[in-house]
């Protein structure tokens, strides 16, 4: 309460101003002048002295009390006695004045009704009804302790009187009876006084409980506001004051009002800020959340900690130290493997959903293969160019675009795009024209296959050289059939009854005209002579392979080639390898996506659609992808971006996820996994006398269960195209007294393949004779523990036949595995259920003791057959 001067004061509480500053002054306060301000402290002081002076007493109240009771009166009528309900109506006021003038002191209403009718027997109920009012008069004293003595004397004293002069009461109206001439003694000023420093107090106090309600309210609604929260009943939570006293409604009016200001100040900030709360909710979509929201994370086979985080509406720095917590130091680019992403999930309360394996990789196969289903034709086979260099291999791919491309096509400006396609009178051929054995089996070793046929380059001239070998070591790796063209035979030296004889005794390609399968063409780059002839042998090879792809849906195909170009960004040759590929189409390559966007062919012109076989240049796409990549047409893009990213993701954690090569150290794993029967090797010398001699001691290592295969082989270093190989075979890389290259060291251990050097056969030797002695089956040897006559057979309850026998030779065992022999013949092997001696279960009986046996799942034991007793153990073997 704020400040106020004396004379409001006194106005405030109703005395004369003069006798406010005496009883101040009484009370110590020594102001002097009227408009002198009283503080709270006096105010309190002032209260506190009246009080002390006069005797607290209780708050004035005016107490109105409302009664209606039901009594049954039995009367005694004409007819007999009889039951009369009595129903009395009361309302009793009661104010006490604080002012002497005002002399009423306490009103009384009474209503009394009585139903049903009253007859004739008024005066018992008037009786009755005196009774009841007599009575309610008592329990007024009862429930009203703050009604003065005064008051309640009176009553008593009336009720007291009630039964001699009852009231004539009428029914309907009530009797409404002015009590006077009862008034208390007299109200001294000091009382006065009194009294209204007391409802100072207690006006103080009420705004006190005002004000605390108003801030529980604000409270509360700013917690609703911040909760994004419900409607607060305003009107409940700040409830009108109550009724007001009467005696001081005036004097604290304008307080009042100010009160109802600040109210409804209140009120509206609080509507505002649950608008403004309301509004933001809605903004942003938020429900009142009624529980913790458990949130479903995806989990492929590894998940980023930002998106683990994401996908439970949690911080980095929450999943980063769960992670910690569970002891896997984590920071925040880091990718977590599934199993640790889902304890990470379930402590954070949430549900995960595991993404299968590619997930999306198999839903997008079976897509896939729902297409299979198409109509299929023959398609052209693909073909790709291999040999020494310098062999030719360019030239007869020059040759070839040169001469058999079809007229109209040869208008348009030859360029390299990795591939091209030819028509011939006898049919249509695919030559993928980056000659060379890296790009070859760069692509094999992504698992593209897109080669058919390998033409082997040998010049006639030169016959076989390193490259030679190495490429009929990818071609069978890759177990595509090979037709060899000897090329250059238009030099006068050219021998090819040599190319041969080498390739027969030395890589076992036998020309069909010795009984073999491989097709010999000779030929000429330069001079065009025995190129049909070769066309001719691919189209007759890939008869004998049936060459069918489906020409129609959606096109997939593996990627050829990939560049970035300057103004036309990412430039990638496809080949496609079923349906058709059309312009516009969305294509999913590797872990790129895009929709094409232009497409030309080999040379230079542009098309609108490409079948099965045709390579064809493409842009369109957002990223260069691995020549090898597979690509993929897709309808629905979402997936597309789903599955890119599923790939990008895995090709990022590639190298941490798999030694997918053999090593020595997997390759007993592999063995024990039977994966493995025999140990691919590829073996490069420094020279051609120490590769012989090598690669003889290790073939004669093997023999018929285990043997050493070797895949590759060549003098010199050893190369990308090595390391692809071994990638590709999973073999093991021997270099003697070689080394690897570069890009091959750098293959070899992104990809996990076991890199040797020797420089001492003997050493190589050794090593592969450990490995190979790995992969031998463990020798099982049979040991018979002891044999037993069947003497008799009865039956038991608990383990069906049950034999009794003498143990004749040895012991029988437990646990042991036995065979039951009759005339010598095994009739059944197994275990035995039990083995007793009397009554007593027992591990062993030795020779000549009787026991009692019961074999597991056999019943059929008769008298006379042999119970034997046997044991295996496995002994390592060694080469
Ligand atoms: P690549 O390294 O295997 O691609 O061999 P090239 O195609 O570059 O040919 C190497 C050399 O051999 C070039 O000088 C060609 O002109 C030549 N050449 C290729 N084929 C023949 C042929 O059939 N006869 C003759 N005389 N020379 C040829």
């Amino acid at each position: 309460m704020a400040e106020v001067t004396v004379k409001q004061l006194a106005e405030v509480v109703g005395v004369p101003i003069e006798k406010l500053l005496q009883q101040m002054s009484d009370a110590g306060i020594k102001h002097q002048h009227m408009e002198q301000s009283v503080t709270d402290d006096e105010k309190q002081q002032l209260l506190t002295f009246l009080k002390q002076a006069h005797g607290a007493v209780g708050a004035d109240r005016k107490i109105t009390l409302q009664r209606k009771s039901m009594s049954t009166i039995k009367v005694a009528g004409a007819q007999g006695k009889k039951t009369v309900n009595v129903e009395v109506r009361k309302k009793r006021t009661y104010i006490q004045r604080s002012t002497q003038q005002q002399e009423d002191v306490v009103e009384i209403e009474e209503a009394v009704e009585v139903a049903p009718p009253v007859v004739e027997e008024l005066p018992i109920i008037q009786a009755a009804a005196a009774v009841v009012r007599d009575r309610d008069a008592v329990d007024l004293d009862e429930l009203s302790p703050t009604v003065s003595r005064h008051d309640a004397g009176e009553r008593s004293k009336k009720s007291k009187a009630a039964p001699k002069s009852i009231p004539k009461l009428k029914p309907d109206t009530g009797a409404k009876k002015k009590l006077a001439g009862s008034l208390p003694e007299e109200i001294r000023p000091e009382d006065q006084a009194k009294r209204k420093a007391d409802e100072m107090a207690r006006r103080e106090a009420d705004e006190k409980a005002r004000q605390k309600t108003l801030e529980d309210a604000q409270r509360v609604a700013d917690e609703l506001a911040m909760r994004g929260g419900t409607e607060l009943p305003i009107d409940e939570e700040i409830a009108e004051p109550e009724e007001e006293d009467v005696l001081v409604k005036q004097a604290f009016e304008a307080s009042f009002e100010e009160e109802e200001k600040r109210q409804k100040r209140t009120r509206k900030s609080i509507k505002h800020k649950m608008r403004v709360a309301k509004k933001l909710a809605e903004e942003h979509g938020f429900t009142q959340p009624t529980a913790p929201m458990v949130r479903e994370v995806r989990v492929g086979e590894t998940i980023s900690v930002p998106d683990l985080a994401n996908q439970m509406s949690v911080k980095a720095v929450e999943v980063i130290k769960q992670l910690m917590k569970m002891g896997v130091p984590a920071h925040v680019n880091q990718f977590v493997e599934q199993d640790t992403a889902i304890l990470v999930i379930e402590e954070l309360g949430h549900k995960y959903i595991l993404l299968k394996e590619n997930t999306l990789e198999h839903a997008l196969s079976a897509h896939l293969e729902q297409q299979d289903e198409r109509t299929t034709f023959t398609r052209a086979p693909v073909v790709t160019i291999m040999g020494h260099v310098d062999h030719g291999k360019t030239s007869l791919l020059d040759f070839i675009r040169r001469t058999k491309v079809a007229s109209e096509e040869a208008g348009g400006i030859t360029q390299h795009i990795g591939a091209y396609h030819v028509e011939t009178d006898k049919g249509a051929i695919t030559f993928l024209d980056t000659p060379g054995h890296a790009a070859f089996t760069a692509m094999r070793a992504r698992g593209a296959q897109c080669t058919d046929i390998v033409v082997l380059v040998v010049a006639a001239d030169d016959g076989m050289m390193p490259q030679t070998e190495e490429a009929i070591d990818h071609a069978r790796a890759a177990g595509v059939p090979i037709v060899v063209a000897i090329n250059k035979i238009d030099k006068p030296h050219g021998d090819a009854e040599r190319v041969k004889n080498e390739l027969a005794t030395r890589k076992e390609l036998v020309p069909e005209e010795w009984g073999g399968e491989t097709q010999f063409i000779p030929v000429s780059a330069l001079t065009g002579q025995g190129v049909d002839t070769l066309l001719e042998a691919i189209l007759l090879q890939a008869e004998l392979m049936e060459l069918i792809a489906p020409p129609e849906g959606f096109a997939q195909g593996v990627v050829i080639e990939s560049r970035l170009d300057k103004g036309r960004g990412p430039v990638v040759t496809l080949l496609v390898q079923q349906g058709q590929l059309h312009i516009g189409d969305l294509v999913l390559a590797g872990p790129h996506y895009g929709r094409v966007r232009a497409m030309s062919n080999a040379y230079g012109r542009t098309i609108d659609v490409a079948g099965p076989s045709i390579p064809v240049e493409v842009l369109g796409l957002a990223g260069v992808p691995d020549s090898g990549d597979g690509f993929v047409v897709l309808a629905d893009e979402r997936q597309a971006r789903e599955v890119a990213g599923e790939r990008e993701q895995r090709h990022r954690l590639h190298k941490l996820a798999r030694p997918t090569t053999v090593n020595m150290d997997n390759l007993f794993e592999s063995i024990a996994a039977k994966q493995v029967s025999m140990i691919n090797i590829i073996l490069k010398t420094d020279v051609r006398g120490s590769l012989e001699a090598v690669q003889a001691s290790l073939l004669g290592l093997g023999n018929d269960e285990v043997k050493i295969n070797i895949v590759g082989s060549g003098v010199g270093a050893i190369t990308e195209s090595d390391a692809n190989l071994a990638v590709t075979t999973r073999a093991i890389v021997i270099g003697f007294n070689v080394r690897a290259d570069v890009l091959a060291k750098k293959i070899c251990k992104d990809e996990g393949v076991d890199l040797r050097y020797y420089s001492i056969i003997y050493n190589a030797i050794d090593d592969m004779r450990d490995a190979l002695s790995g992969l031998l089956q463990p020798e099982r040897r049979e040991k018979i523990l002891g044999v037993a006559d069947v003497r008799d057979v009865f039956r038991s309850s608990k383990f069906g036949a049950a034999a009794g026998c003498l143990v004749q030779e040895g012991s029988l065992f437990r646990k042991h595995r036995i065979r039951v022999l009759r005339n010598e013949v095994v009739i059944y092997e197994g275990e035995l259920e039990s083995l007793r001696r009397f009554k007593d279960d027992v591990s062993e009986v030795k020779s000549g003791m009787e026991c009692g046996v019961a074999v597991k799942s056999y019943n059929d034991v008769q008298v006379g057959d042999k119970i034997e007793a046997y044991e295996v153990t496995e002994i390592a073997r060694s080469l």
